[in-house]
């Protein structure tokens, strides 16, 4: 508990002197932040998850939220740029495959990408279309992937892909960038630019036989959303914590009708409910890393606390943005950003729907009505 609290301090620190400064500079840029991405790789950011047996930090789901809450506070795109990494190792490792440990300790200098979704399969995950051929010594990967994160930058990929039909037949690979492997222009976004998504062509890519590493790919791939959903439902609340503090501070020196706009109760209540939303969503994360931490099932606490701060997240900002009235809407102000940073939140790993389907399938499977 002690490190968590020392390595929260220290993500803090490192949000407000490093990332809030040149936030908007990345952001206009819409590149990978490279620099911050090696300091914050001294601190051990990137590799949290990794053991540090091999090179990383050694800790869990818990840290990880911690810091997502505080780095995301500072700027959603870079939180995202310094933290996937974590996703990966999460991938490498519940892979249990010793190929895969291999790649953990690289994940401190070189960013790795997480390539599941297709063009034309996103939230039906099982739908995907790229296939793998064995061919001699191994398999060779045909197919196509879009909106991967950090593909413009990334060292080596988790792909998911077909040995055979259906979704018993997924499987994930470990492939590294080179022949038969071609990444598309950074897709042109709304928000978090300092976290670029590409696609991902794969031609026939060569991936020895041991760069199969999981052959129960679709299994692999709810567990990973598992363990990455607690991280994503952080960046919101960083985002959410920011917005209210932005909007509380404008609303105490803004005046309007002779006095501050905090002193309108119609103002003060939007406020008050962003609030709310904050501890909430911030309880709900903490519940879903703490299960992950314990090894307990957690699918049921992810998607909860997935769906309910991404939501809170985009409602919160929009408010805040409302209390800035014309200057939310300006680029010169803090909210604009805010307010593009935010929506992908109900997007990616697993949109805000598709979270209500899981936890509506776990309440129905727990059958917890059973237990009154
Ligand atoms: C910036 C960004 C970064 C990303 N990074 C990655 C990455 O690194 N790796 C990766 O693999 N993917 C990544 N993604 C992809 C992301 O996970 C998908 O976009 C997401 O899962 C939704 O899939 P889709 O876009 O195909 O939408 P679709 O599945 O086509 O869904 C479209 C709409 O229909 C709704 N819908 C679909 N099915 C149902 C249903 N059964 N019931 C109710 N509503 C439904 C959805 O909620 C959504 O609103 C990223 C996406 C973005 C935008």
């Amino acid at each position: 508990m002690d490190l968590e609290r020392s390595i929260r301090e220290l993500a803090r620190r490192f949000a407000r002197e490093r990332i809030l400064p040149q936030a908007r500079s990345w952001d206009q840029e819409a590149r990978f932040p490279w620099p911050l991405f090696r300091e914050a790789a001294r601190l051990g950011f990137p590799v949290l998850l990794v053991p540090e047996e091999l090179g990383g930090t050694g800790l869990g789901p818990r840290a990880l939220v911690l810091v997502a809450e505080e780095l995301a506070y500072a700027c959603t795109g870079v939180a995202a740029a310094l933290l996937l990494n974590n996703l990966v190792a999460d991938a490498l490792l519940l892979s249990g495959s010793p190929y895969a440990r291999g790649f953990l300790p690289r994940l401190r200098e070189e960013v790795a990408s997480y390539a599941l979704t297709e063009p034309h399969a996103g939230s039906d995950v099982a739908a995907i279309g790229t296939r793998a051929e064995k061919v001699g010594g191994g398999y060779r990967l045909y197919g196509r992937k879009t909106w991967i994160s950090h593909a413009p930058e990334a060292a080596f990929f988790v792909v998911f892909a077909k040995v055979a039909e259906g979704r018993e037949g997924m499987a994930a690979f470990l492939v590294e960038r080179g022949v038969g492997v071609e990444v598309g222009p950074p897709l042109p976004k709304l928000g978090q630019k300092a976290s670029p998504a590409a696609e991902v062509y794969l031609d026939g890519a060569f991936v020895p036989e041991e760069g199969l590493i999981a052959r129960e790919g679709f299994a692999l791939a709810m567990r990973v959303f598992n363990r990455s959903r607690p991280m994503v439902a952080a960046l919101a609340v960083g985002l959410l914590r920011r917005a209210l503090e932005e909007a509380l501070a404008y609303a105490a020196i803004r005046e309007a009708f002779g006095k501050p706009l905090l002193e309108h109760e119609g103002v003060g209540f939007k406020l008050a409910e962003m609030y709310m939303d904050l501890e909430a969503a911030r309880l709900l994360t903490l519940k879903a890393a703490e299960r992950a931490e314990e090894g307990e099932e957690n699918a049921l606490e992810a998607a909860t606390a997935k769906s309910f701060a991404a939501d809170a997240a985009v409602r919160g900002v929009s408010e805040a943005l409302q209390v800035f009235g014309g200057n939310g809407y300006s680029e010169e102000y803090p909210l604009a950003k805010l307010y593009r940073d935010a929506k992908v939140l109900q997007i990616y790993e697993g949109t805000s729907e598709i979270q209500r389907l899981i936890i509506l399938r776990e309440l129905a499977r727990r059958r917890i009505w059973e237990n009154r």
